[in-house]
């Protein structure tokens, strides 16, 4: 482990992961971190994977792709995470290059990326992004349609359906965060009670993370709290 400003920041995060876990009487190790590099450079992943960070998360292809190409002495190392929205002209490149898809709302898209996804690479992890407050964000698909977006995608080849992602707008306080996050949890269970075998909630970012754990998240998405503003 080397000790750097990354460094110093990844230890702190994960000690907010284990108070959180802590106060909702959670394992911490049912909790994953994902740090968001958007928009720093791959030296910063670099920075952060020699203090043990493994996990990555992108939104834009195209600079999620270079960052990854540059990074290619450490690929066997990293596992890259797409986050951001995807317009079905952007599947192929993400095919090929990452392990993770945390963003798909809709069958097209899910789709192009079985029918894309190299032969020789394991399945591309998805999960789908669920829209918990209507209206105020986009994307994603509905609660109500989630259910069978979700079993249409588990049928496709060359996929796996991990679970759920959501971004919710961001509120004020802790209760209504937990609140936000609680819709996206539900959605999760009643997958699983149709016999789905998800195990990823992606849940909560730098000024949320503790409401998500509240509500059950499997896995943070941190980038200001890892690698500092994005200006
Ligand atoms: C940017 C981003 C994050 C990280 O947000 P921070 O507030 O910087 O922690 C997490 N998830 C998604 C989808 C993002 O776009």
């Amino acid at each position: 482990m080397i000790m750097t400003m990354i460094g110093d920041k990844l230890q702190q995060v994960q000690a907010r992961i284990v108070t959180a876990c802590t106060a909702a009487g959670r394992d911490p190790a049912s909790v994953r971190l994902l740090a968001v590099s958007k928009t720093f450079p791959a030296e910063a992943v670099r920075e952060a994977r020699a203090a043990g960070q493994i996990a990555f998360g992108e939104n834009y292809v195209q600079e999620g792709v270079a960052k990854i190409e540059g990074l290619s002495d450490l690929r066997a190392g990293l596992e890259w995470h797409c986050i951001g929205p995807l317009q079905s002209n952007k599947t192929r490149p993400v095919a090929a290059h990452f392990d993770w898809v945390h963003s798909i709302d809709r069958l097209k898209i899910a789709e192009r990326l079985a029918e894309q996804r190299p032969a020789e690479l394991p399945p591309l992890q998805v999960c789908l992004q669920v829209n918990v407050d209507a209206g105020a964000n986009k994307s994603g698909v509905s609660p109500g349609e989630t259910l069978a977006l979700a079993r249409a995608v588990a049928a496709l080849p060359r996929l796996r359906l991990r679970g759920l992602m959501a971004i919710p707008e961001p509120v004020p306080d802790f209760e209504a965060q937990r609140a936000l996050f609680l819709r996206a949890a539900a959605v999760f269970e009643e997958m699983r009670g149709a016999g789905l075998e998800v195990d990823t909630l992606s849940l909560g970012m730098s000024a949320d993370l503790e409401a998500a754990i509240a509500a059950g998240s499997t896995m943070v998405r941190i980038g200001t709290a890892i690698f500092g503003g994005r200006g």
